[in-house]
């Protein structure tokens, strides 16, 4: 198996849970809510004494506030005023909310005939969450909205997939780290940016090891350390054919190539494969040198692998549709990503243009798009106004 999915699990306080993955089903302890209670600001009465045809009149008899419950026995004819989130007092089932009934005394209301049904504007106990049963299931994301739910059950910790170690290096002989001096030939390392911000954006942890030389000696010593820390290796350059790209050669030397060469672009020449050191093994993502290529194949490969690593079940975001506002050359036989930006149109459409120059060198255009526009493989030239796949970044 290619993709094996971390096994290990940690507990972890749900401040630091979010973008974590759950390593098994959560069981709520209690109901959420645990009582009955009202959805609104109003009067709480029996609901069984509404008639359609008639206005109801009641007694006001008491108050109940959240966190404070009305203890009183409430008899036929009369209710009690209530707050939002108060428990519903015993034998009351419906809310009329304030707003909607007139009051006839200083401690009488008039409900208006036919505004009502029984149930209404009442909160059931274990509405949100049953007692006993699972609140989030196994493989979820931690998302804001997953860690309040986690803190609702009164649960301060959650069970959590380790994080996975990712290692990333550079490759190349012209690749310039920061603070060296420029010199001719020679780029700054970018792709150690976006590719560690890409891995931490998933929840990973990071194992920088910078720029390695093209050189065989060097880049087998990094691709064994990198093997022993690491749960899956990222590297950007040296796959291609150039007499440089010892990548390919070194997976095959220390472990296997399950792919190399795919058809998509850009990112043709990314190798996938393993490196195996001892008893250590990594998954080993051979990222092509270009900037944007590094990106694209990411996106489009190396983040749904290290989710499905992370032993994350959540589906990937769906593609949307958009309509192209210029004619899109693309050749049928291969996936293409060209960089776009995704506007709405008075018709309320999404519309797509490009960001301009394709060139995957061309990192400025990954800043200015808001989207990649996806020519899917069969596809030939869209036309404007043709209709084409785009994920949202
Ligand atoms: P390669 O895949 O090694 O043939 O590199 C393809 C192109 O990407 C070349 O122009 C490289 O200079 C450039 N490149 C490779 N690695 C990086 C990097 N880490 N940051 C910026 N550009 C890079
Ligand atoms: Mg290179």
């Amino acid at each position: 198996l290619l993709l094996e999915p971390v096994q290990d699990s940690e507990s972890v306080d749900i401040f630091a849970a979010l973008g974590r993955v759950t390593s098994q089903d959560v069981i709520s302890p209690i109901n959420v809510p645990p009582h009955d209670n009202s959805a609104m600001d109003g009067y709480a009465f029996d609901g069984t004494a509404l008639n359609k045809m008639q206005a109801l009149s009641l007694k006001v008899v008491g108050t109940a506030l959240a966190g404070k419950a009305w203890q009183g026995q409430v008899h036929e004819g009369e209710c009690v005023k209530i707050m939002t989130g108060a428990i519903m007092p015993q034998g009351l089932n419906t809310v009329v909310p304030q707003e909607l009934c007139k009051m006839t005394a200083e401690d009488a209301i008039e409900i208006p005939a036919g505004l009502l049904q029984v149930g209404d504007n009442r909160r059931l106990c274990g509405e949100d969450i049953m007692q006993g049963k699972a609140a989030l299931s196994k493989g979820g994301l931690i998302t804001p909205a997953a860690a309040g739910l986690l803190a609702s059950l009164g649960v301060p910790t959650v069970s959590v997939v380790r994080r996975l170690r990712v290692a990333y290096f550079s490759t190349g002989d012209e690749i310039l780290s920061l603070g060296e001096s420029p010199r001719e030939g020679a780029v700054y390392d970018s792709n150690r940016y976006t590719v560690a911000g890409l891995v931490q954006a998933l929840g990973c942890e990071l194992i920088d090891m910078g720029v390695v030389r093209d050189e065989p000696a060097a880049l087998a010593q990094a691709f064994v350390d990198a093997a022993v820390k690491a749960d899956a290796i990222i590297t950007s350059g040296g796959v291609s054919v150039g007499e440089a790209d010892y990548t390919k050669a070194m997976m095959k030397k220390l472990g296997d190539v399950a792919f190399w060469k795919i058809a998509m672009r850009p990112g043709r020449p990314m190798a996938v494969g393993r490196i195996n050191q001892g008893k250590q093994s990594a998954i080993l993502f051979g990222l092509p040198g270009n900037p944007v290529a590094v990106m694209v194949t990411f996106l489009a490969f190396v983040k749904p692998a290290l989710l499905q690593m992370m032993g994350c079940t959540e589906l990937p975001q769906p593609l949307a549709r958009a309509r192209t506002r210029e004619v899109l050359r693309k050749k049928p036989g291969r996936t293409e990503y060209q960089r776009g930006i995704v506007t709405r149109n008075k018709e309320g459409e999404l519309e797509v243009i490009t960001t301009g120059n394709q060139g995957s060198g061309v990192l400025s255009s990954m800043v200015q798009a808001n989207a990649l526009i996806v020519l899917q493989h069969t596809q030939s030239t869209a036309q404007i106004g043709d209709w084409v796949d785009v994920l949202m970044l």
